[in-house]
């Protein structure tokens, strides 16, 4: 079938409507661009929510992909397997940490950290059964499971799937002093994006994770930074946590591990946390799987050469001064760092929905996130010529609303 509206037609009937798609059928793709059933190319400013920082078909990945297809895919973490170690070892090497638990989707490796503080606030910190409790941000977005959109301050997100799991306060995002007076004797961790992504790119003030950093570490409480969007090079860093120099007790990671290939999350951590967790607390049939470790190895050793952070770093620098001078003309503000933009269109010019099918005619794919703002994320490998052309077709995209 090759049909775009045959095909769209088909997925709507036949599947639950939890996303509102764009109505474009891709069929292939390579680096920064795709291709539909038709034959039309697009450039990929989403990347598949960051997934895909290192490209479509990264050779690299792919290869390693491929070459652990033919030899072995699952064991289980009943047994060991020979792509296991140089995973943990080069992902505990990567983040600085002594240990990894590996999962499979970003919603897993949040709920396994919350999982980990919860055990560690009761063995370690020494809070009182069932007492602890976690801080969370107002407009977090940490995934689908019912725990985390218990949490959840988007009534999408959060209304009609209650009852709700208790322990979680919520707090304002970007302010250290709401934090400060939501911290008490059972408190165990704090958990925050250190840019909102779903939110709409909101990157806190400048100093906010150092002073987070602060009050965790006074009150003995786990900073746990979900990086699942914002890390893996995305922002000009290997994590957004280190444009601050601040390191996080948790890392929570997913997405681009997985080279776009394979989900592939992880939470880590030193010992003295993840230590904790002890055979049959914990687990995933496929998180750590051999497939799942040898792209995740790949990835690690495309960031250890530190050229992908550059790469967000400088090309960043170019969207974000493009952008910047598009405020006052359609475009009400920006944010973001590095490869990501949260552009906020004038809302009287049009929804953000009608502004990513302006994009989409002029062969451009991005989505919108909240109202009017678009997210521009292209993956990393995008040549400096391209991304002008985005931003060109995003002005152009205003221009047509
Ligand atoms: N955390 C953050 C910051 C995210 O952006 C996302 C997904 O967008 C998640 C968690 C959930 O990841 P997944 O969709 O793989 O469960």
């Amino acid at each position: 079938m090759t049909d775009t509206a045959e095909l769209i037609e088909l997925s709507e009937r036949r599947s639950a409507h939890n996303y509102h798609p764009l109505p474009v059928v891709i069929r292939e793709a390579e680096g920064a661009w795709v291709t539909d059933v038709e034959g039309r190319r697009y450039l990929d400013c989403l990347s598949g929510y960051s997934s895909l920082n290192f490209g479509h078909g990264n050779a690299k990945i792919i290869e390693a992909a491929r070459e652990q297809l033919g030899r072995l895919t699952l064991t289980s973490r009943a047994f060991f397997h020979d792509q296991f170690a140089a995973f943990a070892a080069g992902l505990g090497d990567l983040t600085g940490k002594d240990m990894v638990l590996p999962m499979n989707t970003g919603a897993e490796a949040v709920e396994t950290a919350i999982k980990v503080a919860r055990k560690w606030g009761y063995e370690v910190k020494g809070v009182a059964r069932d007492r602890a409790n976690i801080i969370v941000m107002e407009d977090n977005f940490h995934g689908r499971t019912t725990t985390i959109v218990s949490f959840s301050t988007d009534p999408d997100a959060h209304d009609g799937f209650g009852p709700y799991t208790p322990g979680f306060k919520i707090v304002k995002y970007g302010s250290a002093d709401a934090v400060r007076d939501a911290v008490d004797a059972d408190t165990v961790a704090v958990l925050v994006e250190p840019i909102q992504g779903e939110a709409g790119v909101l990157v806190p003030p400048e100093g906010y994770l150092r002073q987070l950093r602060e009050i965790c570490t006074e009150n003995n409480v786990l900073m746990i930074a979900d990086e699942i969007q914002s890390g893996l090079g995305r922002t000009g860093d290997t994590f957004a946590c280190d444009h601050e120099g601040v390191v996080p007790d948790v890392y929570v990671l997913g997405k681009a591990l997985g080279g776009g290939v394979v989900p592939v999350s992880a939470i880590a951590a030193d010992r003295d946390v993840l230590g904790v967790i002890r055979p049959g607390q914990h687990g995933s049939t496929f998180g750590g799987n051999p497939l799942a470790c040898a792209v995740a190895c790949a990835v690690i050793d495309i960031l250890n050469t530190g050229e992908y952070q550059a790469r967000a770093k400088r090309l960043g620098a170019v969207l974000h001064e493009r952008l910047g001078g598009m405020v006052g003309r359609g475009v009400v503000a920006v944010r973001g760092r590095g490869l990501w933009a949260g552009v906020d269109i004038d809302p009287s010019l049009g929804t953000g929905r009608q502004i990513s099918e302006a994009l989409m005619r002029r062969g451009v794919l991005a989505k919108d996130t909240h109202g009017s703002t678009i997210r521009l994320a292209p993956p990393i490998v995008i040549s400096e010529e391209d991304l002008l052309w985005a931003v060109d077709q995003l002005a152009g995209a205003i221009d047509d609303l």
